[in-house]
């Protein structure tokens, strides 16, 4: 079966051609970088209107270098949900009319769930798994019972992983996109050059939320009140003590559920696992018995191959979505996690 998965939620621009959910046959991902950088942040307005302009080729681009014509499509999947508006609703609505011009039946993908059935395409990992999402937009950590049955266990109760990372760098004009940046900086730094609090930890001991607002607040304003003795404040010394803190912030948590559940197998998947200090630290983690799955670095943000693999799950159950079906901006109604 051969799908074609489109991802247009933020500033990607992707498409990709997979062949029974695990045969990347294309996954060209045309990213706009270069756009936003001046803003140092993704500006919706640009994202949308590049998405017109170049999905025709990125389609055309994924199809040539799969080797395949448009009549050998069988499923055609997107991104509908959550993400930017006017991004979301350029790739949908492409979908929709290459469904409609083609005949193939449309699967509308859940973005976070995508991201998440990325490590799939790389390896067979069986369920249950502790999922533990870290994107621009998203920190979930969630206890995955099949591709589409998520209980989510923590989230954020304010900044998303990834978006802490892009304020900090934003903040301090280190570049764009922030996470990139303060990964390749903080490799230069010293970790133990400020100890940042973990605010959440103090107040509940029970929890697997995290909370960002803290760390960010500690690192923009009151930097040299968490200084340790003898240490410079360089920027490498400020990236690199950030990383740590924002990072083991989750793996905390991470820490506890595993530990509460007894599931010592995890997924990893968004933007974030692409961070270098955050692969080491579980990479370790064999050691103490724990399955540990990342995406490859291609695969951890946003690409359409993700997306062609999960609405293969979907199409294989018969479980389409109607050429009536919208889009929406928000995370959709996980349920909570329940120990059994
Ligand atoms: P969402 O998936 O929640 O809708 P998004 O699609 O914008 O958001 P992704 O594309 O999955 O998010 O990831 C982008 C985020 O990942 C950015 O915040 C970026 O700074 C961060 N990021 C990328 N590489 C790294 C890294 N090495 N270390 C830390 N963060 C990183
Ligand atoms: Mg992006
Ligand atoms: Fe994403």
């Amino acid at each position: 079966m051969i799908v074609v998965g489109i991802e247009s939620s933020c500033d990607e621009c992707s498409v990709a051609v997979v062949k029974d959910g695990r045969s990347v046959l294309s996954n060209v991902i045309a990213t706009q970088i270069e756009f936003h950088k001046p803003y140092s942040g993704v500006v919706p307005e640009i994202a949308s209107r590049k998405h017109v302009e170049w999905i025709m080729d990125v389609y055309n681009r994924a199809l040539k270098e799969a080797g395949i014509s448009s009549c050998d499509i069988d499923v055609v999947a997107a991104t509908n949900r959550p993400g930017l508006m006017g991004s979301l609703v350029v790739g949908f609505s492409f979908a929709k009319g290459l469904a409609m011009g083609l005949e193939k039946p449309l699967v509308a993908v859940d973005h976070i769930k995508a991201h998440l059935y990325a490590p799939h395409l790389e390896y067979d990992i069986s369920y249950p798994f502790i999922g533990l999402l870290l994107s621009g937009g998203h920190t979930v950590i969630s206890m995955v019972n099949s591709f589409d049955d998520f209980e989510v266990m923590g989230t954020t109760i304010d900044d998303a992983c990834g978006e802490a990372f892009d304020k900090v760098a934003k903040h301090f004009g280190w570049g764009y996109p922030g996470g990139v940046v303060i990964d390749r900086m903080a490799e230069k730094g010293c970790d133990t050059a400020f100890s940042f609090p973990d605010s959440v930890l103090k107040k509940d001991k029970h929890t697997y939320d995290v909370s960002y607002s803290g760390i960010k607040t500690a690192v923009v304003y009151q930097l040299e009140q968490f200084k340790n003795p003898g240490y410079e404040s360089s920027p490498e010394n400020i990236a690199a003590s950030f990383r740590k803190a924002a990072i083991d912030m989750v793996l905390k948590r991470l820490d506890r559920a595993v530990n509460d559940t007894g599931i010592k197998r995890v997924v990893l998947g968004g933007g974030v696992a692409a961070n270098s200090y955050l692969r080491r630290v579980l990479t370790e983690k064999k050691h103490e018995g724990w399955e540990v799955f990342f995406p490859s670095m291609e695969l951890c943000t946003d690409n359409g191959a993700m997306v062609a693999a999960i609405a293969y799950e979907y199409a294989i159950r018969g479980r389409f979505d109607s050429l009536e079906s919208g889009v929406s901006a928000r995370v959709p109604d996980f349920k909570p996690y329940s120990s059994k």
